[in-house]
């Protein structure tokens, strides 16, 4: 990992944990859809039937895509069952309950599942939207990572944690009309010194709103370089 930076190393250890805990998981107990319950492979979170019926929104769906975006994909809404299972990947519960490792798995195959619905040709380059120090140390990991690592794998390509940084802390987002929430984020992303983006790059992130973090963002990669810059996310508060 030549050229590594601390936010690389962070995302390789995290990774490490996840991938040892999950194969001791499998292990333990055998591998049920997370939506009907019914035996699957090991490497499935859900069920042919219930793949085939998730209530995937349609490509840049909501009000206007952010115009800096060539493509945003956001996998479902921001409701229900989604909306339980990303605030539990988000917030790993303590104790024995936070074993579970279906929180990380279902929302990381939504990620994928929208990565794989981008346009051809494939991105080579994956950018996780990032996430301030402070915050990083309080929450443990960087969900937007994770989500990264799950998109990378889906496009064969290279996830770089650490190729934008905050610029300043960020107030959270929530109750922001779309003004202020575009005020909130401005110039407060940067590229890493030395990051060199290749024409086409795919921004990761986990829940989209108004999509003014994912418009900042790509103004970043943008100076970098960039030239299309397409995102991905989770889910999309409608
Ligand atoms: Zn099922």
């Amino acid at each position: 990992m030549r050229g590594s930076t601390a936010a690389d190393w962070r995302a390789f250890l995290d990774r490490c944990r996840r991938r040892c805990l999950d194969r001791w998981l499998e292990f333990l107990l055998p591998r049920a859809c997370a939506r009907c319950g019914k035996a699957v492979a090991p490497d499935r979170v859900w069920c042919g039937a219930c793949a085939g019926a998730l209530p995937r929104l349609p490509t840049g769906v909501g009000p206007r895509s952010p115009a800096s975006l060539a493509t945003w994909v956001a996998e479902v809404a921001y409701e229900g069952e989604w909306e339980q299972w990303i605030h539990r990947f988000k917030y790993p519960r303590r104790g024995l309950a936070g074993l579970d490792a279906r929180p990380d798995a279902i929302v990381s195959a939504l990620a994928a599942d929208a990565a794989a619905r981008l346009p051809e040709p494939r991105p080579p380059v994956v950018v996780p939207v990032p996430i301030h120090p402070l915050r990083l140390r309080a929450r443990g990991f960087h969900p937007a990572g994770v989500l990264a690592e799950a998109v990378a794998r889906t496009l064969a390509a290279r996830c770089v944690h650490g190729a934008l940084v905050t610029t300043r802390p960020v107030a959270s987002q929530t109750g922001l009309d779309r003004a202020a929430r575009r005020r909130n984020v401005h110039e407060a992303f940067a590229a890493r010194p030395g990051f060199a983006a290749p024409r086409q790059v795919v921004l990761v992130d986990d829940v989209v709103t108004t999509g003014a973090t994912l418009a900042a963002c790509a103004r970043a990669l943008r100076r970098a370089g960039a030239r299309r810059i397409h995102a991905v996310c989770v889910a999309r508060k409608l």
